[in-house]
C-alpha cells in the first residue's frame, strides 16, 4: 500500500512522551511512537518531527519570572525531547539529524532550511528543537512554522484525544466529534486545537492539518497511509485532497 503523503511534519507534545508520570521522559512509552515513525519512513514518508517541552516545563506557567527567560528555559526543554527522541530512533536504526532553532553546534546542527530538505530527500529524519527560536510563541507554531518550510504535505498533530470534539470528551459523556473543521471555524471557536497563532498560519499558508490519538501509537502509521483516525482541519477540500 502506498503512503498517502510523500512529506510530513509529526509535531509531538512534550506530554507524549512522558508516560503516566506526566513528567520526564518514559522509554516504554516513547519506544512504540518511534516504532511507528519507524514504519513510516520504512514506507518512504519523508519525516519532519517537532517536538513539545511541557513535560519539562512552559514558559507561560513559570511564575516569578520574567517570560522572555522562562520562554528560553522551554526551547531548551524542547531540545532535551529533541535528542532523546534522535536516540531512540537512532537506537531502531533510523537515520536522524536534530536540528536547533538557537545554534547549540556542539550537539545538534543549526536550523537550516535547504540542509533539512536535502536530509529529508535522503530518508533521515529531521527533528527540530528550540520551537521557533523566539519567546512568546509555541511549539504548535513552530511546527506550523516548519511544515510550511519545508513544504510538508500536512502538519499531524498528535494529541491525547482522538481529534477535535464540541468539548472535552474526557470530562463530557455528550461531546461530539468533528471529522473536519475549517481553521475559520477553529479561530472562531473555543475550539482548544491549537494557539491562535498557529492555527492563522496555517490557514493562511493553506497548510492542512490532521488532530489524532497517539495514545494508539501506531496511528502515526496510519495517518500517513490516509486511513480515517482523527479530524482534518483545512480550509478547503483540496488543500487536503491533493497532498
Ligand atoms: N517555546 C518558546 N518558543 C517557541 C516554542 C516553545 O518560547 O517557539 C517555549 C515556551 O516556553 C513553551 C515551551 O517552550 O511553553 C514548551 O513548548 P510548548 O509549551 O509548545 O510544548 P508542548 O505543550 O507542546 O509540550
Amino acid at each position: 500500500m502506498k503512503p498517502k503523503y510523500k512529506r510530513v511534519l509529526l509535531k509531538l507534545s512534550g506530554e507524549a512522551l512522558a508516560g503516566p508520570k506526566k513528567t520526564g521522559l518514559d522509554t516504554e512509552t516513547m519506544l512504540p511512537i518511534c516504532q511507528s515513525i519507524k514504519k513510516c519512513v520504512d514506507a518512504g514518508v519523508q519525516m519532519g518531527i517537532v517536538v513539545g517541552g511541557g513535560n519539562f516545563w512552559r514558559g507561560r506557567s513559570s511564575q516569578n519570572m520574567d517570560r522572555t527567560r522562562a520562554d528560553h528555559i522551554g526551547m531548551l526543554a524542547t531540545t532535551m525531547n529533541a535528542l532523546a527522541v534522535a536516540d531512540l530512533l537512532e537506537s531502531l536504526g533510523v537515520d536522524v539529524r536534530v536540528q536547533t532553532a538557537i545554534s547549540m553546534q556542539q550537539i545538534a546542527e543549526p536550523y537550516i532550511r535547504n540542509r533539512a530538505i536535502s536530509h529529508l530527500n535522503k530518508g533521515r529524519v529531521v527533528i527540530f528543537g528550540c520551537g521557533t527560536g523566539s519567546p512568546f510563541f509555541s511549539t504548535d507554531t513552530a511546527a506550523t512554522l516548519r511544515a510550511v518550510e519545508i513544504e510538508a504535505d500536512i502538519l499531524l498533530k498528535a494529541t491525547m484525544v482522538d481529534g477535535v470534539y464540541n468539548k472535552d470528551p474526557h470530562k463530557y459523556e455528550d461531546a461530539v466529534r468533528y471529522d473536519r473543521l475549517t481553521f475559520s471555524d477553529v479561530l472562531g471557536s473555543a475550539l482548544q486545537v491549537m494557539d491562535s497563532t498557529a492555527a492563522s498560519m496555517c490557514r493562511d499558508n493553506e497548510m492542512p492539518m490532521l488532530v489524532f490519538d497517539l495514545s494508539r501509537p501506531d496511528n502515526i502509521y496510519d495517518a500517513v497511509m490516509g486511513k480515517d483516525v482523527g479530524t482534518v482541519v483545512a480550509e478547503s477540500e483540496s488543500t487536503d485532497e491533493n497532498a
